[in-house]
């Protein structure tokens, strides 16, 4: 039941902006999810989540821990409980005389768990049914807030424009709309104007634009005996990481182990081929995929080739060359992927938007008026950006410590140096950053 005397619009109902409404629910305020999509949707892909973003989700509502759990992947092995990754030369051949005996070169432990992993569309599954009924409005695509950049910081109430002609009226307009986010540019545009920028819409939004990485990756959920036939049981059955110079591949179970997820990165000096990125993934064969991976032992070469013939391509795109001054303006603030789109290579993008969320609900939850919203969102700001920022940079680092352009083949300089950034990514202490979140909003109340 909403009680809150505020009414909050969430746009994009994606992993951060469906777990953001189910936690605000659980916290009494009142919000409509508007999103672009004719219903909520996920990609047949899997998604691994660190032991900090189940802490988080703990923290934002318990059905939501419980749905991620029912959905949840682990290491198979209790050998493996703990591994985050082993970490193998992706480009090794197994010994002649040992076949399956490829030895780790290190292994990754994580901290109190080792890899939860899971489909994205069955998580999302276990989500929606914690909405309250009538709180989404779909085929919403934003396109302004209150028709230019300025009125954003009006006292009134905020209008979204909608690209069907509509419009909708809320106290707050929280942007969960992702890496290509419409309500960014609507900040970033009413920045530039402060600075004396002209009030050009297409300017701002190349402002706001996410940069291509020069990765790209193949994604493919492969049926779990044919993993198993060409990887053996052990590892098919935990999460393993190959390395290999300028590419790399991950494997982990998902599906309760009935299916191993791929993912098989590449990077290129050739520009994305999508003009303007207006399409981040764009079709691929298999053919290709086995050919960016000519040069790789038998173990990625043999998955590629269980991979169906047509996969995709996923540009990899970040906000690391655009990182955001501020994640809110007013009333308006970004979450999730919107506020800090990343590369995915320390497989953390989620479990910073489950972080945003936890904390953001909290401090919305605690707020008592409209006029008290830009101080939450103010201590959100100063909370999460230098972490979440953190993650865009350290995650390109990643790809390059994994590919073998940032320390060579000093596999023990790999290790160490991946351990301590993984480590600031799994051991922070969400009680610890709530409770100074919380009285960051006090003190800005008391102003
Ligand atoms: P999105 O998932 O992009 O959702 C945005 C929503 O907003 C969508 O529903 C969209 O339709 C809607 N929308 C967009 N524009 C508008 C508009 N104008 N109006 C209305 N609605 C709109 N993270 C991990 O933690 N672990 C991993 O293992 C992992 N693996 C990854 C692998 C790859 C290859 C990639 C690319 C990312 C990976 N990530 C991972 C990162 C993770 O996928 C993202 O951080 C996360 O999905 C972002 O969720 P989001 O809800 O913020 O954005």
């Amino acid at each position: 039941m909403a009680t809150s005397p505020f009414h909050v619009a969430i746009v994009g109902g994606g992993i951060t902006g469906l777990a953001l409404a189910i936690s605000l629910h659980r916290r009494g305020v009142s919000f409509t999810i508007y999103e672009q999509a004719a219903a909520f949707g996920e990609i047949g892909a899997g998604v691994g989540m660190h032991a900090n973003a189940v802490r988080a989700m703990k923290i934002c509502d318990a059905g939501l821990l419980a749905g991620f759990e029912r959905v949840a992947t682990r290491n198979a092995w209790a050998s493996k409980a703990d591994v985050w990754f082993d970490v193998l030369d992706g480009t090794a051949a197994e010994p002649a005389s040992e076949p399956e005996k490829l030895a780790p070169l290190f292994t990754l432990i994580g901290h109190e768990d080792g890899h939860a992993a899971c489909h994205r569309a069955r998580f999302l599954e276990e989500m929606v049914p914690l909405l309250p009924a009538g709180s989404a409005q779909f085929g919403k695509r934003l396109l302004s807030v209150d028709g230019d950049g300025t009125e954003v910081d009006g006292d009134g109430p905020l209008t979204l424009v909608f690209e069907d002609g509509t419009t909708a009226q809320a106290d707050a307009v929280l942007g969960c709309d992702g890496i290509k986010s419409r309500t960014r540019a609507v900040l970033v545009a009413a920045h530039g104007k402060d600075n004396g920028k002209s009030n050009d819409d297409r300017a701002a939004i190349d402002e706001a634009k996410p940069t291509y990485s020069h990765k790209f990756v193949y994604r493919g959920l492969i049926p779990m005996a044919d993993a198993v036939a060409v990887l053996g049981e052990e590892r098919s059955a935990n999460a393993m990481l190959w390395m290999g110079p300028d590419r790399h591949a991950l494997t982990f179970p998902v599906n309760h182990g009935q299916t191993l997820n791929l993912v098989a990165f590449v990077t290129t000096p050739a520009p994305w081929p999508s003009h303007d990125a207006q399409q981040l993934v764009l079709p691929a064969t298999r053919d290709d995929a086995l050919r960016d991976f000519a040069g790789f032992g038998p173990n990625v070469l043999g998955l590629l080739g269980k991979a169906a013939p047509q996969m995709d391509r996923w540009g990899l795109f970040d906000l690391a060359e655009h990182p955001l001054p501020q994640f809110y303006r007013g009333r308006v603030c970004l979450v999730g992927d919107a506020a800090h789109a990343s590369t995915p290579h320390h497989g953390a993008g989620a479990g910073m938007c489950i972080e945003d969320v936890a904390v953001l609900a909290e401090l919305m939850g605690a707020v008592k008026s409209t006029g008290e919203l830009p101080a939450a969102f103010a201590a959100f700001d100063a909370s999460r950006r230098g972490r979440d920022q953190w993650l865009v940079a350290s995650s390109r680092r990643a790809a390059d410590l994994y590919e073998w352009r940032a320390r060579g083949r000093d596999f023990e300089a790999i290790a160490d140096e991946v351990r301590a950034r993984q480590a600031f990514i799994w051991d922070i202490d969400l009680d610890e950053a709530m409770a100074k979140a919380k009285e960051d909003l006090a003190r800005r109340l008391a102003l």
